[in-house]
């Protein structure tokens, strides 16, 4: 079996010569990711042009998700690597200058205002717990909780409900005008707290403007999580933030609750952080970390993320082609009876339109025939991809050929579960547009002459639903 799940790849100063970038692609990355956190805007434009290049010169089908920055806060720069203890006490104070010895700074106004005693304050993805213990006129008193080192501008997660910025920033708009000029096909919305943020992105809808991957890490987007789905074209288990707003033993249990809800809603959903952190360092990952990966696909996951591994590690191809592997395994030994009996029972019973309605009951009508005919594949003929999407909901065993005329869905289809996106030149009558897809599965040897297909598509070439299911022999 093919690997199934996809596999994003954030890249930065590890992974940004030509060379590199190739390897990973070869490796498998399905999804390149620009982590706008860092650099500037013309860094992220000039690596995004450089994907492009390399994976339009290596004849692939990789699509690149611009991950837009939010109310991130910072620490102001340390000059030199830092540890602090536990036990110490310090001042923060809010500014945007270098920390200093005595005094922390941090890029966010109303901290004073904001923070009240007892609140606790974390340092990167959790390197250093700190406590409020009291304010001091312009400064914030704190206590160090859990020690460690620190250095550069590292992130600072302030509890989300205090965060009195929402997302997406003035500076997230500026940004993500300027990639969607550029061409981008996926954007991430980091901090999500409800549907309305995610409605404030205001792009086109997919695919004529990006999907937009909602980063569910506040406690805020956990208790709003249906609405965010329906309004988002992507979710993403951001596991860094989100282990920090809530408890960790919570965190495998909400990582579950989120996939199963997101791929029941039709939507893709990819867990993300620490999944192979080791290898930032080591050439190969750690049990646990072995066992995070395939777990997660177990979850139902649509993409596994990976985030420094790839951006500052050693070696990134070989982080790729590690994933790679272990995701591969997984996908064989999937439930995928058990998974399509749970989306059948939790799929959205009250579809948004009539049209909706029809791709829905058409996709679990293909996915049983598809079953039950032991298909050599499914082909689906969609200009959007939301009918690729709906029937990943039930994890076919069959592969998944998407056919679109839309480049940019081809593209947004490299995150979609189990599918492989070609383009075709247009969408024609049924009969036509099935012979079509038909030759052209054979003559790229997905299928060959004798298989029985399943083709999912609409009657007419305009048609805005999934209406018509044909199982056919292949010429
Ligand atoms: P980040 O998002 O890497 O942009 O913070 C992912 C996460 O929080 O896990
Ligand atoms: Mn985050």
């Amino acid at each position: 079996m093919n690997r199934r799940t996809k596999i994003i790849a954030s890249i930065g100063p590890a992974s940004d010569d030509e060379a590199t970038l190739k390897d990973m692609i070869e490796a498998g990355m399905d999804v390149a990711r620009i982590n706008l956190s860092h650099g500037t805007l013309e860094d992220g434009l000039e690596r995004y042009r450089r994907i492009r290049a390399v994976s339009e010169s290596a004849n692939k089908n990789v699509a690149i998700l611009a991950d837009l920055p939010g109310p991130k806060v910072r620490l102001g720069e340390f000059a030199e690597k830092r540890l602090l203890s536990p036990g110490d006490e310090l001042f923060l104070t809010p500014g945007e200058g270098p920390s200093t010895e005595e005094v922390i700074t941090v890029d966010y106004e109303t901290l004073l205002s904001d923070m009240v005693e007892g609140d606790k304050l974390i340092v990167g993805d959790g390197s250093v717990v700190m406590r409020v213990i009291g304010s001091t006129g312009d400064k914030l008193q704190v206590r160090i909780e859990y020690g460690g080192s620190v250095q550069g501008k590292p992130g600072l997660h302030i509890p989300s409900e205090r965060l009195k910025i929402s997302t997406p920033t003035r500076e997230d708009l500026r940004l993500l005008d300027a990639f969607v000029s550029a061409g981008i096909d996926m954007v991430g919305l980091s901090f999500v707290r409800s549907a309305h943020d995610v409605r404030r992105v205001g792009t086109e809808p997919a695919p004529r403007g990006p999907l937009v991957v909602a980063k569910i890490e506040t406690k805020a987007a956990v208790e709003n999580l249906d609405g965010i789905i329906l309004a988002a074209g992507a979710v993403m288990v951001a596991r860094g933030d989100l282990g920090a707003e809530c408890s960790l033993h919570e965190l495998p249990h909400l990582q579950k609750d989120i996939i199963a809800r997101c791929i029941a809603l039709g939507r893709p959903a990819i867990t993300a952080t620490q999944m192979l952190e080791s290898m930032v360092t080591a050439p190969a990952p750690t049990r646990a970390e072995a066992s995070d990966v395939a777990n997660a696909v177990f979850d139902g996951t649509s993409a596994v993320m990976l985030s420094a591994e790839t951006a500052v590690g050693v070696d990134p191809a070989n982080v790729v082609s590690t994933m790679a592997a272990i995701a591969q395994r997984a996908d064989e030994n999937f439930d995928y009876e058990g998974w399509a009996h749970h989306i059948k029972r939790d799929r959205l019973i009250e579809p948004q339109s009539v049209d909706a309605a029809v791709t829905d009951v058409m996709t679990m009508a293909t996915w049983r025939a598809a079953m039950e005919m032991g298909v050599k594949a499914i082909f689906c003929i969609s200009r959007s991809g939301f009918t690729v999407r709906a029937i990943a909901r039930f994890r076919p065993k069959a592969p998944i050929l998407a056919f679109s005329p839309e480049e940019r869905t081809v593209r947004q289809l490299a995150m979609s579960w189990g599918a492989t996106a070609i383009k075709i030149d247009r969408i024609e009558s049924n009969d036509e547009s099935v012979r079509n897809v038909l030759r052209i599965a054979r003559d790229e040897g997905y299928v060959r002459s004798g298989d029985i297909v399943a083709v999912l598509g609409g009657s007419t070439a305009t048609i805005g639903a999934t209406d018509t299911l044909r199982m056919v022999r292949c010429p």
